[in-house]
């Protein structure tokens, strides 16, 4: 709560004593609505249209990256709009300014602040519920799980009382948690065994030997809300009625949710390829290709042709195509024949090699002694979760550089 009164004071201050000129204005916080596009938002908010019009076409493509849900404020002096920040990804956002008796706007960035978080709890209903209450993150509850995907299984192994510990860092944005959590190292003791997760500079997570924790020459490519349908030879489909097969695994997930390449290869397709509306598809090593079908939006980097890393963000979820909802169809090809993905997705190991390993092991050690002794103490950052709060702000109207962020 302190950081938190601070850092409102801290902008309240800075513009207080910047600026001759006070008035008081109300900033409110909304959430994009699905079909708003920056036309309509100029509308709502009298911003005559001539305004759009002039935008460059480089400022009105990037208006069309405003996701719906998305959360953006606005200040407005009795009915007129003064300014808004529209967030267009993590980093950067569209700010619109009153200028006279016209309006402007520029791209500027996102000014958010990253803190260390340390975390320990006893498992009390699942490690997904449990951290979500605690933290109200309930990303930081799907990336704790998703590290430890591949060495301790959920269903089974998990106890109550065991307990875990997580370091993470945590964007925060005007009191509130901005953007994806980065777990730096964590742990679960279990009943006989106590597992350790601890991200290397790669991005990856590794063991305290230094073995990679993402052993797969394709990993899923993407965090998920459940497994809405599998692989199969042939089922009752929802929308033609008559049994085909279901060549992959249907992934549910919110729309816009990111999309990445399941393994590094090469672009072969990225447009729209019937029922599977918009569709990529990479050709990996040793004949292996992936199919990512009824996206949202296909990311405008990504294009027939080009090799990609793995991970690397190549579109988000949607319903585009023969779809009854947002998920991801994710289809997987040997030698061109449809394979069962779930099958696939753990084939390949990786280990740190001698300099990088050693390094790797000092770094490891010193997480894992702080995350025992987190455990052993119970100790816990002070978190501060959302809060609905609704902020006054003081500007100055004829300087629009001091904006609200
Ligand atoms: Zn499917």
């Amino acid at each position: 709560m302190n950081k938190f009164l601070s850092f409102t004071c801290g902008i309240l201050m800075s513009l207080f004593f910047t600026n001759q000129t006070l008035f008081a204005a109300s900033l409110s916080e909304s959430k994009w609505e699905n079909g708003q596009t920056l036309l309509t938002f100029f509308e709502k908010n009298k911003i005559p249209q001539k305004v759009y019009y002039n935008l460059p076409v480089e400022d009105k493509e990037l208006a069309d990256e405003i996701m719906s849900g998305q959360t953006f404020y606005t200040l407005h002096d009795g009915n007129t709009l003064i300014q808004a920040l529209i967030p267009i990804n993590e980093d950067l956002q569209l700010h619109i300014f009153k200028k006279g008796d016209t309006y402007g706007m520029q791209s500027i960035p996102v000014a958010h602040f990253s803190e260390t978080m340390e975390v320990s709890l006893p498992i009390e209903s699942s490690v997904y519920e449990d951290i979500t209450k605690y933290t109200g993150d309930n990303l930081l509850a799907s990336y704790f799980i998703s590290g430890f995907r591949s060495s301790v299984d959920f269903k089974r192994q998990i106890q109550k009382d065991n307990k875990i510990a997580i370091i993470y860092e945590r964007k925060y944005r005007l009191g509130k948690y901005y953007g994806s959590p980065n777990i730096k190292a964590a742990t679960i003791n279990l009943k006989d065994e106590n597992k350790y997760i601890i991200k290397h500079q790669d991005g990856n997570f590794y063991d305290l030997k230094g073995n990679s924790l993402s052993k797969y020459l394709l990993t899923v490519p993407l965090t998920y809300k459940r497994i809405s349908s599998h692989f199969s030879s042939g089922r009752k489909h929802p929308i033609l009625g008559y049994k085909r097969p279901h060549l992959g695994t249907d992934y549910a997930a919110p729309r816009h949710t990111p999309i990445y390449a399941a393994g590094k290869g090469k672009v072969i397709f990225a447009g729209k390829k019937g029922g599977y509306g918009n569709t990529v598809i990479i050709q990996h090593d040793d004949g292996y290709r992936t199919l990512y079908g009824h996206m949202h939006k296909i990311d405008k980097s990504i294009k027939t042709g080009m090799y990609v890393a793995q991970g690397r963000k190549i579109g988000s979820v949607g319903s585009t195509g023969l779809s009854t909802g947002p998920h991801l169809h994710f289809g997987l090809y040997k030698n061109g024949n449809a394979v069962n993905p779930q099958k696939y997705l753990k084939i390949a190991t990786s280990k740190l090699k001698e300099k990088e390993k050693e390094e790797f092991l000092v770094i490891a050690n010193s997480y894992k002694n702080k995350l025992d002794s987190n455990i052993a103490n119970n100790t816990t950052s002070e978190i501060f979760k959302s809060k609905d709060t609704s902020y006054v702000v003081y500007l100055n109207q004829n300087n629009s550089s001091n904006s609200i962020n």
